[in-house]
């Protein structure tokens, strides 16, 4: 029987993938995850290798599960980058080999009898499970809001900075796919300079890295820590770590505050890896109340539900949507 989705995500260091099965209906309300599994990407490895290595794993995690590839409907792919709607040639990407390719056409040729595969980037896949299965809509239903009334916004503070727009519980793709690319939207204008050619983006002050320069920086370049030794320095109350983490929630505040200007949302969802520490969250509404042009009733700031699997969960999502709305048809 055909009711097992292939969720994939593929990330500039690792690809992780997932067999997932969602209750009924164009909107499901729960997931369950079968099996996962992830293999390092290696993006100077080339396309056809990456092909081949990834449809060895899928079968692998198949087997282990007792299914094959007839048992799957549909298969979801997270990407980094913009992904052309009319077009579907992903631009801006990451991951050399992937850019530039219409990859709808690519996988299904490499990846036969795994059903229609549905693409969409990364950042957009986190924000659509947190809305769905996750955060946002346990915040939606704790407060009475249905699920095609709901404003989220997902931002993803890791690696890199992302965002997903959900605006009355659809996703927002823009002209070139590029709505949501909030991480390349300035927070200093003569500031430190971007791999995207401008300078002072928020990416650059936000993702883990940023941290991490910003602590380098304090310290005169006598210490560089990574971002989760940072955070542990604030249990010893080393001041270098108190101040960078004070100045990071500071540019956090102002950047969530300008995206709430633009979308106002219900809720912003924070994920990837900086979005775990617990004291970036503390007081961060109470901020947002004072820097938002409306400053009654500020959005909610919650922390990921579903968390380090969401990209892939929210491709099979959308595996799922794709397969509802085409069987409706
Ligand atoms: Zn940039």
């Amino acid at each position: 029987m055909r009711d097992t989705l292939l969720g994939l995500d593929i990330g500039g260091t690792k690809t992780e993938l997932c067999l997932v099965r969602l209750s009924a209906g164009a909107q499901p309300d729960t997931h369950e995850v079968l099996g996962s599994q992830r293999f390092p990407t290696e993006p100077n490895s080339g396309l056809d290798s990456f092909l081949k290595r990834l449809s060895h794993q899928i079968d692998r995690l198949l087997e282990e599960k007792g299914l094959g590839r007839a048992n799957v409907r549909g298969t979801g792919i997270g990407v980094p980058g913009a992904l052309h709607p009319r077009t579907g040639v992903l631009s801006q990407s990451s991951i050399p080999f992937l850019s530039g390719l219409t990859l709808k056409e690519v996988f299904e040729t490499a990846l036969p009898d795994l059903g229609p595969s549905t693409l969409e980037n990364d950042a957009n896949c986190f924000a659509l499970a947190e809305a769905r299965l996750g955060a946002g809509a346990e915040w939606a239903g704790r407060n009475g809001i249905r699920q095609e009334d709901l404003c989220m916004l997902g931002v993803t503070l890791g690696t890199g900075v992302g965002g997903g727009i959900i605006m009355n519980g659809r996703l927002i793709r823009g002209k070139r796919g590029g709505a949501g690319e909030i991480g390349h939207s300035t927070l200093f204008p003569s500031g430190r300079p971007c791999y995207c050619r401008k300078l002072g983006c928020a990416e650059q002050y936000l993702s883990g890295g940023g941290l991490e320069q910003s602590y380098f920086a304090r310290t005169s370049g006598k210490e560089r820590l990574s971002a989760r030794e940072i955070f542990r320095r604030l249990d010893e109350a080393n001041p270098f770590a108190l101040a960078t983490v004070e100045s990071y929630r500071e540019d956090l505040t102002t950047f969530l505050s300008n995206v709430s200007n633009i979308l106002d949302p219900h809720v912003i969802v924070l994920g990837g890896g900086l979005s775990t520490q617990d004291r970036l969250y503390a007081g961060l509404e109470e901020r947002l109340k004072e820097t938002c042009f409306l400053t009654e009733n500020p959005p909610s700031i919650l922390k990921h539900r579903i968390g380090d699997s969401a990209g892939m969960i929210g491709a099979a999502l959308l595996a799922h949507e794709t397969a509802h709305h085409s069987e409706d048809a």
